[in-house]
């Protein structure tokens, strides 16, 4: 990105050391849990449609196998690095370990900027690198489980499943080689806005802290507070699609062509049109243009949420960021330092490896429905409503009384697939919260959130190793 000596790896590792100190564990063992376990990096040759022969640089990283599989996405970006990729998939371990996944972390990168290639050309990128994938055992529903992120999306994913399958004839777990993929191919309803609506969860959890929202100045809920989303892609989208249904004011939304401000509240879904037909953000009727898009970081608001990309809020801009809260939506959206000017400022960062893993969970979600076979709900939705139907029945009837027609469709209705994933989403979100402040608000030296979610991730992920008897 930007600053050329930033290294997002070294920046995770500062942030595992800061909370290190908080534990009890042996220095090996840290070191360990610290390391990547083992790096693929490849080069391939594509043939693009005017004939031309590329050379594609891409990764794999598996940052720990202390559960099996790997789990994390794979992005498209031509800022794609192998110390970006390790980074990102040591996140993915602390962030599996945090909201109780049973996987290690890993990631994927493909150096591209999509939008210079056709559909064409993305479709053999995209399965040349997993054959290449398959070719070093590094896919597979029990080894290594990719995933959409920055970049990629269902397409992307269905071509992998795809990919793989043709190369393992009669693996009956196939599907389970990647998540995120679309309904049609194995994928789980609720996956495309589980990021978002995890980091909506999650920040809401906060919220409903009194004595949190007391320290930042705010009143608690979410109702009525003023909303910064940067990134409008699947997880800014959704973001603050559900901070907006539930009351909140999304006041400006940023893309890295410039941002647009209106006091009185966007509508993503208008400016994502509007973006689309136009081809940029800027001149949404009735909303302020921000040519820079930077400077959007900086509007007065209760909440920034960063849904892009890593780095952008740094020792230089952090010190002119006005926002109570920040909720990071995207992976590493803050470095070191940023982090340091906002302890010391009072503002309350909600970090990214808990806060975003609402992916995770429902690719978890998705990839026990490919191994199980069935789709959520199929076999209680229909006796649960049979039984709703029936205690109504009982209790009109006890009563003497009736229920209006809106309340009996509530309590009649039986779960669906959606249903389930968010209300398993809600759940994993607001235990980790809570497990999170808890751990911070136990040890008065623990300066910030983020250090309590790391010190909840070593102590899980150590945990782990003890218990294998790696490390007695
Ligand atoms: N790419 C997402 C993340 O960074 C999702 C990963 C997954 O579902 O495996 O968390």
């Amino acid at each position: 990105m930007s600053n050329t000596n930033y290294s997002f790896f070294k920046s995770v590792e500062k942030s595992f050391d800061k909370a290190a100190k908080f534990t009890k564990w042996d220095k090996g063992l840290l070191e360990q849990i610290k390391a990547c376990n083992s790096i693929y990096s490849m080069r391939f040759p594509v043939k693009m449609d005017d004939g031309r022969i590329e050379v594609i640089e891409a990764y794999r990283v598996q940052h720990s196998q202390h559960k099996s599989p790997c789990k994390g996405g794979i992005r498209f970006s031509d800022a794609v690095n192998q110390d970006e990729v390790m980074a990102l998939a040591s996140l993915m371990t602390y962030k599996c370990a945090i909201v109780n996944v049973p996987f290690g972390g890993g990631k994927g990168g493909i150096k591209i900027n999509p939008r210079n290639y056709s559909a064409y050309e993305l479709e053999k990128i995209t399965r040349r690198y997993t054959s290449e994938l398959v070719k070093k055992n590094f896919i597979g529903p029990g080894i290594d489980v990719p995933a959409p992120d920055y970049g990629t999306g269902e397409r992307e994913m269905a071509w992998i499943v795809d990919t793989y399958a043709s190369l393992k004839p009669g693996e009956i777990d196939a599907a389970g080689c990647v998540t995120g993929k679309p309904i049609s191919q194995g994928g789980v309803r609720g996956r495309k806005e589980a990021t978002g609506l995890g980091v909506f969860f999650g920040v809401r959890e906060v919220c409903n802290m009194p004595d949190v929202m007391k320290k930042v100045g705010l009143t608690t809920g979410v109702v009525g507070k003023t909303v910064v989303v940067q990134g409008l892609g699947n997880v800014g989208y959704h973001t603050a699609k559900f901070f907006r249904e539930h009351g909140s004011v999304v006041v400006a939304i940023a893309e890295y062509e410039g941002a647009v401000y209106n006091a009185k509240g966007l509508n993503e879904e208008e400016v994502f049109q509007h973006r689309k037909k136009t081809g940029s953000i800027l001149n949404f009727p009735g909303a302020t243009n921000i040519t820079n898009s930077k400077e959007a970081l900086e509007l007065e608001c209760d909440i920034l949420i960063p849904a892009a990309l890593e780095n952008v809020i740094n020792g230089e801009n952090a010190p002119r960021i006005k926002a109570k809260i920040i909720g990071e939506a995207a992976n590493g959206p803050l470095t070191p330092e940023a982090d340091d000017v906002f302890a010391a400022k009072g503002i309350l960062v909600v970090p990214d490896m808990y806060l975003n893993a609402g992916g995770v969970t429902v690719s978890y979600f998705e990839w026990l429905k490919n191994l199980s076979h069935v789709r959520y709900g199929r076999m209680e939705k229909r006796f649960t409503e049979n039984m709703n139907t029936h205690i109504l029945s009982q209790i009109e009837e006890l009563s003497g009384k009736k229920v209006s027609e809106k309340e009996k469709l509530f309590i009649l209705h039986g779960p669906e697939e959606v249903d389930l994933v968010h209300s398993g989403l809600e759940e994993s979100m607001i235990t980790a919260t809570r497990e999170i402040m808890d751990i911070w608000h136990s040890n008065p030296e623990i300066p910030d959130m983020r250090t309590a979610a790391y010190v909840n991730a070593i102590n899980k992920v150590a945990t782990s190793y003890s218990e294998l008897g790696i490390f007695p």
